[in-house]
């Protein structure tokens, strides 16, 4: 049998060998028939039937969650049964059948297309990925109407079992978590869907984004799943299994080999102190950061509580998430950016038309992060406020997303000392003296790093942006992913010219983008004078293993040439020989 290889994105890294298994729930087949007058009201008496049935289960399995479940998932679980409640799902249904005197099932669907069409409308990645709350939900109700039942087990047999599927409701990954599933595969969701959520929680490989992933795979059938490349490998022959059971047990030992240096800190041969922090969204990301001992958080994107609750979170809601991971940190140094909202993103509808006008033609170019927190102090001060307040309770440090311009950074500090004043006047304890750095992620920013230095405590470099932007390559777009290189010598001047620029001024620099969890490239950035780095708490001990391994002073004298050289395939080759490959 010959083998068959698909491309997704890996979203939680290692290699799985299982057997799959298909979770199929989001093709249902709904079509319209008309109802007859006299029987419209026993139609609405089906669908509400169908909506309480599908209310009493989804509350069942959140009663029973277990005690260890993310709290990010326990909380989409609640936010279904609000949608569930909300008159978009539970209303406007009726009053469709009621017009059009079709059946349950299809004026549900029409009112699901309504919704996600908004979604889609979104400029925002996550909140695009939130249609999929509105699938789920509408889902589990259509499944009831057309009796269908839900096909996720809960019997112990998905043990050892590769889990293939649309796309994982919150519903169904806290069923999941105890069966012992090996790895997840999906079609749809992105580095922000449950799934992702689900499997970088539990410690398994997860590739999402597999196109047509449940037309090819069978029932049954061995399949690899690779989290570090994104891809997916059925009917492997023994010399591919051989191949992949080896890189498992490579896998293993390293991690067992790797956890012997946890303790140990970050130093190069030649005596050079590197820093190596983590990213955080959730405070339960905490426990991956102890896991490797990671020296800190260097980047806590703080945008998830904001998607994740109905109402923007307010001061003290915000206070409160803060406070709780300076304690978890115990005296660690946290950087807390501040939002990196898109256009859309939470905002009061009405709030929404005054800021915004029209639909913008393209979101990542257009009113988010810094600009949107400019445009809209009413959002933005009670996060300065929080982030202010929480420092005065431990090391903590400000950081401003997507700056591009002085007049931005200006006006980004005023706001700061004015909100700095009231808490002043209203005798509210806080850090005056505060680190506020600002992320290196336009080239704009890069090219001007020397006058941003002059007024900034720190920088911190979001190559996961700045590729995008340098490369006018969308980070998000697949068509274009070979055009998203790390390595183009076009980043790498920009990258070099930030660390020179911070370097001059006398601030610290950081890396906080993926590439600096990119053991791949440790050398590569150490040569370019990188010190300080920041990424996915499970990447640490790889690149902690790297830098010791590393001198960093040679690095440094091989680097030299790198921002010479005419394009990626040239860097990639030297980076090679640097890695020694
Ligand atoms: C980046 O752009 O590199 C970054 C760290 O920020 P985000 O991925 O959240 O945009
Ligand atoms: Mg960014």
């Amino acid at each position: 049998m010959s083998s068959l290889s698909l491309k997704g994105v890996g979203v939680s890294r290692g290699i799985a060998i299982g057997k799959v298994h298909l979770l199929q729930r989001n093709q249902l087949k709904v079509r319209e028939y008309l109802i007859p007058a006299s029987l419209i009201e026993a139609e609405i008496e089906r669908f509400n039937q169908a909506l309480a049935t599908a209310r009493e289960q989804l509350a069942a399995i959140r009663d029973n969650i277990p005690t260890n479940t993310p709290v990010d998932i326990v909380s989409f679980i609640d936010t279904h049964l609000l949608m569930m409640a909300d008159k978009a799902l539970a209303r406007e249904p009726i009053e469709v059948i009621r017009k059009r005197g079709c059946n349950a099932e299809w004026a549900l669907k029409l009112q699901r297309d309504a919704l996600v069409g908004v979604f889609e409308a979104m400029d925002d990645a996550y909140l695009r990925t939130r249609k999929d709350d509105v699938d789920h939900v509408v889902n589990r109700i259509q499944r009831l109407l057309l009796n269908q039942s839900d096909r996720v087990t809960s019997d112990g047999s998905l043990e050892g079992c590769v889990v293939v599927a649309d796309d994982l409701a919150p519903a169904d990954t806290v069923t999941l978590q105890h069966e012992g599933v090996v790895a997840f595969v999906t079609e749809y969701g992105g580095p922000t869907s449950h799934t992702t959520i689900m499997a970088r929680s539990l410690g398994i490989p997860a590739v999402v984004g597999v196109k047509n992933v449940l037309r090819y795979l069978r029932q049954g059938e061995n399949l690899v799943v690779d989290g570090h490349n994104g891809v997916v490998i059925a009917g492997c022959d023994e010399r591919c299994f051989n191949h992949y059971r080896e890189r498992q047990t490579e896998e293993r030992l390293q991690r067992a080999e790797l956890n012997k240096f946890k303790e140990l800190p970050a130093i190069s041969q030649d005596g050079m102190v590197i820093s190596l922090h983590a990213n955080i969204e959730l405070l339960e990301d905490m426990v991956a950061l102890k896991r490797v001992a990671a020296k800190g958080v260097g980047l806590y994107r703080t945008e998830y509580l904001f998607m994740n609750n109905a109402e923007l979170p307010d001061e003290e809601m915000q206070l409160n998430s803060y406070r709780m991971i300076v304690r978890a940190l115990n005296g660690a140094p946290l950087t807390i950016r501040t939002l990196d909202l898109g256009a859309d993103k939470a905002l009061h509808p009405e709030r929404r038309q005054e800021s915004r006008g029209s639909v913008p033609t393209n979101p990542a170019l257009g009113l988010r992060a810094i600009r949107l927190c400019l445009r809209d102090a009413s959002l933005f001060k009670p996060q300065l406020r929080a982030i202010l307040r929480v420092a005065a309770e431990g090391p903590v440090s400000m950081m401003i997303p997507m700056l591009a311009s002085m007049q931005e950074l200006h006006q980004t500090l005023e706001l700061i000392a004015q909100v700095k004043a009231e808490l002043r006047q209203e005798g509210k304890p806080f850090d005056d003296s505060i680190a506020i750095g600002g992320m290196i992620e336009i080239p704009a920013a890069a090219l001007c790093a020397d006058a941003f230095a002059k007024h900034l405590d720190f920088f911190s470099i979001g190559t996961n942006d700045l590729v995008q932007y340098t490369l006018a390559a969308d980070r998000l777009d697949n068509s274009v992913n070979y055009l998203y290189q790390p390595t183009h010598p076009a980043v790498l001047r920009l990258i070099s010219m930030t660390i020179k620029a911070g370097r001059k001024a006398g601030i610290p620099v950081s890396m906080c983008g993926e590439m600096a969890g990119e053991s791949r490239y440790t050398r590569l950035l150490l040569g370019l004078g990188l010190r300080d780095f920041s990424m996915q708490p499970t990447m640490v001990p790889e690149v902690k293993r790297i830098v010791q391994e590393s001198n960093v002073d040679e690095l440094t004298k091989k680097v030299r040439r790198v921002l010479q050289l005419p394009s990626a395939v040239e860097v990639d080759a030297l980076v090679d020989r640097l890695n020694g490959v």
